[in-house]
């Protein structure tokens, strides 16, 4: 069989998904037969050349040169799949995209005149086209790995597009929302993370952004129902994935509300 020849490649981020396919350990040393990696600068100083059958990207585009650098990546790869929340929703940093960038930019660097950099941090699918997205900041490293064997033997990739509700119900963990009235997201978030939070007392941060038909303003309601303030939904929404479509629109929604 021939080799899959992979790229993985960083934008805007902070390397966490890039980790999760190193820390895949035994699993790599079984891949390295079926895949050569070709270019993955976090894990070698060795810089192949494209094409690629696949690349995993990581990331969100901040600059203008990281604009043209996707589009240069996505002419060489066959298949093309984002990784994170940063490369499918804009990441952390797309919360930018609510404030004044120039502001932001004059309060962190002495000089700011050399830092180059758009007023937006934007989802690798903004920009090109995208065969899939692995969802959660970070990466389960399980899917990556079922992605990755799904390559391999040349199929479609799945990931479970349910909510994080189901994976509670799966492992019993007893509800956050109906028993203390916390503003969970789990029920408009994709599931992937095994439903951790919950299980460990904490509300669903919404990691692996928005579910299949996640129905926000019902569940925003039903929070604002009880304690929680729209100030605290907005926040809750606004996180790693705030840029996420449906997140975004709920957010905003409520902070036109808010007065
Ligand atoms: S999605 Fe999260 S873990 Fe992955 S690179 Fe972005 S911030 Fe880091
Ligand atoms: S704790 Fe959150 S994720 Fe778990 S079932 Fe309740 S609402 Fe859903």
């Amino acid at each position: 069989m021939t080799k899959k020849r992979l790229g993985v490649f960083k934008f805007a981020s902070c390397d966490g998904c890039q980790l999760s396919l190193l820390s895949c350990e035994d699993e790599l040393i079984e891949l390295a037969g079926k895949i050569e990696i070709a270019h993955f600068l976090e894990a070698s100083s060795h810089v192949g050349p494209g094409p690629f059958d696949v690349a995993l990207i990581e990331g969100s585009i901040t600059t203008a040169a990281d604009a043209k650098r996707i589009r240069d990546i996505r002419s060489q790869s066959k298949t093309l799949i984002t990784i994170g929340a940063c490369a499918t929703a804009g990441g952390i940093q797309a919360l930018r995209n609510w404030a004044d960038h120039e502001e932001f930019i004059a309060s962190v660097y002495a000089h700011p005149e050399y830092i180059e950099t758009l007023a937006t941090s934007t989802a690798i699918a903004d920009h090109v086209a995208v065969d899939f997205e692995l969802r959660g900041c970070p990466i389960d490293r399980h899917q990556l790995l079922e992605i990755l064997a799904a390559l391999i033997a040349d199929c479609h990739p799945r990931t479970p597009r349910h909510s994080v509700c189901l994976e509670c119900k799966r492992r019993g963990t007893v509800c956050l929302v109906v028993t203390r009235g916390l503003p969970c997201l789990g029920p408009i978030t994709q599931a992937g993370c095994g439903a951790i939070c919950p299980a460990y007392d904490r509300p669903c941060y919404g990691c692996f952004g928005p579910a299949a038909q996640a129905n926000c303003p019902a569940l925003s309601q039903h929070h604002l129902s009880g304690e929680t303030t729209a100030t605290q939904m907005i926040h809750a929404l606004r996180n790693m994935n705030a840029a996420a479509n449906v997140f975004q629109i709920e957010s905003d929604r409520l902070e036109g509300n808010v007065g």
